[in-house]
């Protein structure tokens, strides 16, 4: 943020001027929270949030969100002073299910590394030049495999006799989703093998956060139940635009037509293969991109819960 020493008249009328224009919003929002979202031409659009604290939890109540289309666990790891231990995780994703009732979350597993390292974990021994696309997400999942599997234990305990939504971020090839879901499956045996119900209702799916990913589709899709679009790496990685750079922001277009058809693209083979698909990068959120991720015929979207209602 900004901070002004002493501002100057202007300075506060122009604040004083945004938080009006804010409230007014919010309250344009709130007098249509109850109404469904449905398009002018009766088109049905989901609107699930985004979280990752349980501090979050309240919004999907007040918001009238329909689920927790992202919830990002790293958050939750990145407030304890040290790695949480299975027991810890259990009591953290069982509390956020219950405050969810009957509601659905997605968890995304840990994505951490890069630039998110943990005060408490190992980083990469060297400082990555590219931290965004270096060791992070389920690149440390997978070359740290009781990391991966020390989660989705948790999850699947807190998640027993009830729904569980599991994605995995950053995946890059098909035998990352394989390997991921080969430490899932071995998770599910153990709980099998300790007479522990399983999840009522159990949902895998993918963050389609790395371009090369879409030219894989035809092998990816039968293995997924859901794929959700991380548009906010997604677009940096595809024109090579740093998404934090403010010099960058004219480049990092989200409405770049070849970006736009790419989404075409894969949302109409998502619906041949009958695999969900939802938008969660920040562009959801903003009504004049919504509009346009419409257009291109996703029918679901994640967003910040101040953005649902
Ligand atoms: C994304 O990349 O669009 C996304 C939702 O993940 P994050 O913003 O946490 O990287
Ligand atoms: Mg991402």
């Amino acid at each position: 943020g900004v901070a002004f020493l002493r501002p100057a008249e202007d300075v506060f009328a122009q604040y004083d001027e945004n938080l009006a224009a804010r409230n007014e919003r919010r309250a344009e929002y709130v007098a249509q929270r109850s109404e469904p979202a449905i398009t002018r031409d009766g088109v049905r659009i989901r609107l699930d949030m985004n979280a990752g604290l349980l501090l979050d939890m309240p919004h999907l109540e007040d918001s009238g969100a329909e689920g927790i289309g992202l919830f990002r666990t790293e958050l939750q790891f990145m407030v304890q002073p040290e790695f949480p231990d299975v027991r810890t995780q259990i009591e953290i994703y069982s509390r956020i299910l219950d405050e969810a009732g009957d509601k659905p979350v997605l968890f995304r597993t840990l994505d951490i590394g890069g630039d998110k390292i943990l005060p408490y974990q190992d980083g990469p021994l060297e400082r990555e030049e590219n931290p965004a696309m270096g060791w992070r997400a389920i690149r440390v999942g997978l070359d740290r495999p009781a990391l991966l599997r020390t989660q989705l234990r948790a999850l699947l305990y807190a998640a027993s006799g009830r729904h569980l939504g599991v994605m995995f971020p950053m995946v890059a090839e098909v035998p990352e989703l394989r390997a991921a879901r080969r430490i899932l499956d071995l998770e599910i045996e153990r709980l099998a093998r300790r007479n522990v119900a399983p999840p009522a209702r159990l949902e895998v799916g993918i963050m389609l956060e790395v371009p090369a990913l879409f030219w894989q589709l035809e092998n990816l899709l039968p293995l997924v139940d859901f794929v959700s679009i991380g548009s906010n790496d997604l677009i940096q990685f595809l024109f090579a635009a740093d998404r934090s750079s403010p010099r960058l922001s004219e480049r990092y277009d989200v409405m770049a037509p070849g970006f736009l058809r790419l989404l075409r693209t894969l949302v109409e083979a998502c619906g041949e293969a009958g695999v969900q698909v939802s938008l969660c990068g920040e562009m959801a959120g903003r009504p004049l991109d919504a509009m346009a991720l419409v257009g291109v015929g996703l029918r679901a979207l994640s967003v910040a819960p101040s953005a649902v209602g």
